[in-house]
């Protein structure tokens, strides 16, 4: 299954067809210093576009307009309900607008389309979510035991202006995870995409001016990690909301210090995924593998370590090796494909890199293991999904986050073995847990250091329902009510008689 040209030549018209400036105070500019850099498709490697390359002059100058739209511009003066239907407005284009939104992130990226519906879904349903918190947000009354017995209320204010950083790896979902709820609260935002996957947050921007947003509460800059650390050390910036790498997300807290800024940091993962050997193995099987295999192994929750009890090993890791063999992999704008390339050749040589370590170490290939260097994908970063079984804990591809589609499969004995086993990493993001035995699920669950533990599931998300991560993992939770929080401020107000 080769990559179809005519088809990526006109998705490549398409991408050149939106914007691809700076977005500052509902302006589209060129970078101050007028560069641009080029992003490029992970299918092919030819280049898509040039876009704008912001630096940090372009940062301070999205900053202020930030600033000015949160103190002094209309959406100061925007009520819930006024809020919720700018929000709303964005839910309906973001749904018009949906075949160009996931074109985009496929060539971008490399994310398979047929990947878009649940893509779709959860992009609209973010929105109408956070549309329908904005006019949710309140404060308590409290009786006090302070002399005179005065009354206090609390206040939820929005915290301000928000940098949102992002990775590449779901370019648009994760630029409306964070700009919704800054909307919904009435804060403005400085969004920073990541270099390697710009298209869609772009449009993005555009869509909200669409929408109404007034000038100044949504600015994109696009441009290097220069760029966001600008943004991460900004005085002018009272949130930093942050999504990528543990390494920079501790660059993160550092710069955060210079005024005391709020954080919350969405990092990496080496999540655990537990086969129980009562587990409904038909349904396991398939669900450990795209538990990792899903977006071509770049998603920060994948359950890489997959931990299967002793007696059903064998016949697990089999049936895993033969499903992940029979996953297809090519164009991802091709309406057959399962998994698309990874998303740079960077990229693809770190993870190159683990396999050969895999192997050295000790470790069996029982599926992949390598780069695809036929049937026209040689131009393009495509790798075969691989697994490893007979892993040890202390081998480098059972501890370190590879963000690639490889998994180590690891064999246990008992619940206090697995969870020892299972909570010793820096990490704690995702978990997963398969058994029909409701006490095992429900031992489990408490048992596992992580901020999501999916029982006979993994990777399900919702709009309600909180994600986040324990130990270097990051701290914060996005989605649910908790989300909204973060960009809040309270405050206490004491009326006492006159
Ligand atoms: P990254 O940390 O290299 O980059 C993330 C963003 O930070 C990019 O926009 C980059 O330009 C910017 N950046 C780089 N240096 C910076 C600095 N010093 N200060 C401020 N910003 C800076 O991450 P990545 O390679 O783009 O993404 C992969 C990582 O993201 C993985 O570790 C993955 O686990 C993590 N991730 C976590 C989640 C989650 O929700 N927990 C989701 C997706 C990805």
């Amino acid at each position: 299954m080769g990559i179809h040209d005519q088809r990526l030549q006109d998705t490549i018209a398409l991408a050149k067809s939106k914007p691809g400036q700076l977005l500052i105070d509902g302006q589209w500019v060129n970078a101050l210093s007028g560069e641009t850099f080029t992003t490029a498709t992970p299918a092919t490697g030819q280049v898509i576009r040039e876009v704008a390359k912001g630096g940090p002059g372009d940062i301070d100058l999205a900053v202020a307009a930030a600033r000015r739209a949160l103190e002094e511009g209309p959406w100061s003066r925007f009520s819930p309900f006024e809020r919720q239907a700018v929000l709303l407005k964005l839910a309906d284009l973001v749904e018009e607008h949906w075949d160009d939104i996931a074109k985009l992130d496929s060539l971008d990226l490399g994310n398979p389309i047929t990947r878009t519906a649940a893509g779709k879904r959860r992009s609209v349903g973010l929105l109408r979510y956070y549309a329908g918190l904005a006019t949710a947000i309140h404060g308590h009354t409290i009786e006090t035991s302070a002399p005179g017995n005065p009354l206090a209320y609390t206040l939820k204010e929005p915290v301000g202006v928000v940098g949102a950083i992002n990775p590449w790896n779901g370019p648009f979902g994760m630029s409306v995870w964070k700009i919704a709820p800054a909307l919904a609260t009435g804060c403005t935002v400085v969004l920073k995409p990541a270099e390697q996957a710009p298209l869609s947050p772009i449009y993005f921007g555009q869509l909200c001016l669409e929408a109404g947003v007034p000038p100044g509460v949504v600015n994109v800059i696009s441009g290097m990690g220069d760029a966001g650390a600008h943004l991460a050390a900004h005085p002018g910036v009272d949130k930093v909301a942050f999504t990528g790498s543990t390494h920079v997300g501790q660059r993160i807290i550092e710069a955060s210090a210079g005024n005391v800024k709020r954080v919350t940091l969405e990092l990496g993962g080496k999540s655990p995924n537990i086969v129980f050997a009562d587990a409904n193995l038909d349904k396991a099987v398939p669900a450990a593998a795209m538990a990792v295999f899903l977006n071509s192994g770049q998603i920060c929750s994948a359950g890489t370590r997959l931990f299967v009890e002793e007696a059903v090993y064998d016949e697990f890791i089999e049936k895993v090796a033969a499903f992940t063999t029979s996953l297809k992999v090519g164009d991802p704008l091709d309406l057959e494909t399962q998994l698309g390339p990874v998303v740079s050749q960077e990229q693809m040589e770190r993870i190159i890199g683990y396999l050969d370590i895999g192997r050295e170490q000790g470790a069996t290939v029982s599926a992949g293991g390598g780069r695809i260097l036929e049937d026209g994908l040689e131009k393009g970063y495509f790798l075969q999904p691989t697994v490893f079984s007979g892993v040890d804990d202390d081998m480098k591809i059972a501890r370190e986050e590879i963000f690639g589609p490889v998994l180590s499969a690891l064999k246990f004995t008992d619940i206090d073995d697995v969870v020892r086993r299972a909570n010793d990493t820096s990490f704690g993001l995702g978990s997963g847990v398969w058994t029909r035995d409701i006490s095992k699920a429900t031992q489990m669950s408490r048992r596992l250091k992580a901020g999501s533990v999916w029982v006979n599931s993994y990777q399900l998300m919702d709009p309600a329902v909180p994600f986040g991560g324990y130990k270097m993992s990051g701290y914060g939770r996005e989605s649910g009510v908790e989300h909204i929080e973060e960009f809040l401020n309270t405050k206490a107000v004491w009326i006492a008689e006159g």
